[in-house]
This record gives structure tokens, C-alpha cells and sequence, in this order.
């Protein structure tokens, strides 16, 4: 049997992206992989299409209460980014997961480069706040720009 790898839903086609579109990877949708998608924002109540949202500082800070997230008309939606991660979380726990591969530069599921919260297209080091949950709690997260380490998981 194998085992079940966690996956930005947007990976595989769903428009849940803030501008209602998806980056669906041919890839990924075709690979004999027992996948588990999840998409934060959406488990968070945010509507699709939203806004674009940045966060103002580390996902630990926003986590911790220390800093937040805004959305392009500078409404604050931290809470949604954080009850959707804790949510998706939770369905990570529940299925076991060991492993996720989530999509790149996301406020939620961003691994190691994040836009740097000034809306000008601008990255910054850090994780998305889902991201950063997911190494805090044992899972391994594997960006969706690594194209080498995906290419393994898929052929395994
Ligand atoms: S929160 Fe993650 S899964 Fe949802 S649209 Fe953004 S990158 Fe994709």
C-alpha cells in the first residue's frame, strides 16, 4: 500500500488560489500517489477569488500573536490563515501524514521563501504559517519548486 503524502490542493488542479486559478502539475495528478489535499485558506473560510495576503513577519511571530497578516487592502485575515492551518493540521495528524509537499512562496504553504509582506514582488526568507505548523509537528515538507525530490517521491 502507499503511504499517504499531503499536498497543496492547488498541486492538483482545485482553483483555490486567491485569484480563483489553480497550478495544477501534470505530474503530481498523474502520479500513483495516495495523495490527502488540503488547502488551508480555504479550511480557513476565505473566499475564492481573495485578495493576495503577506505576512508581516515570521510565521512563528504570527503564531505566537507577536505579528499578523494582511491582505492586499490591508485588512488583517490572520486569524483565518491561522485556524485554517490549525485545521489542516489536524487532518495531517489524523492520516498519519509523514510527509507534504506544498506549493512555493505561499503565506500558508510557502517553504523557505515567502513574499516579504510589502506587495511589491519582493521574497523574503521564512515559511508559510501552514508550512512552518507542518515542521514544528514532524512533517517533512518538500516545496513545490524542488522538482528533483518530487520527481523521487513520485517514481518511487
Ligand atoms: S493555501 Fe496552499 S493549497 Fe491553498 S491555494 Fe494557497 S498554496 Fe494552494
Amino acid at each position: 500500500m502507499k503511504n499517504k503524502i499531503l499536498i497543496s490542493a492547488c498541486l492538483l488542479g482545485e482553483n483555490c488560489r486567491y485569484y480563483g486559478n489553480n497550478c495544477g502539475k501534470q505530474n503530481l495528478i498523474n502520479a500513483n500517489v495516495e495523495w490527502i489535499p488540503i488547502c488551508p485558506e480555504i479550511e480557513g473560510k476565505l473566499e475564492t477569488p481573495r485578495p493576495p495576503s503577506e505576512l508581516q513577519g515570521t510565521a512563528e511571530d504570527i503564531l505566537l500573536g507577536k505579528s499578523n497578516i494582511v491582505n492586499s487592502k490591508r485588512e488583517d485575515v490572520t486569524k483565518h490563515y491561522i485556524d485554517g492551518a490549525k485545521i489542516c493540521l489536524e487532518i495531517s495528524q489524523q492520516e498519519n501524514i509523514y510527509l507534504a509537499i506544498l506549493k512555493s512562496r505561499s503565506p500558508s504553504c510557502g517553504l523557505g521563501k515567502v513574499y516579504d509582506g510589502s506587495f511589491s514582488n519582493n521574497l523574503k526568507d521564512g515559511d508559510g504559517v501552514f508550512a512552518y505548523l507542518c515542521k514544528q509537528n514532524g512533517i517533512k515538507v518538500i516545496s513545490s519548486d524542488d522538482k528533483m525530490q518530487i520527481q523521487k517521491i513520485i517514481d518511487i
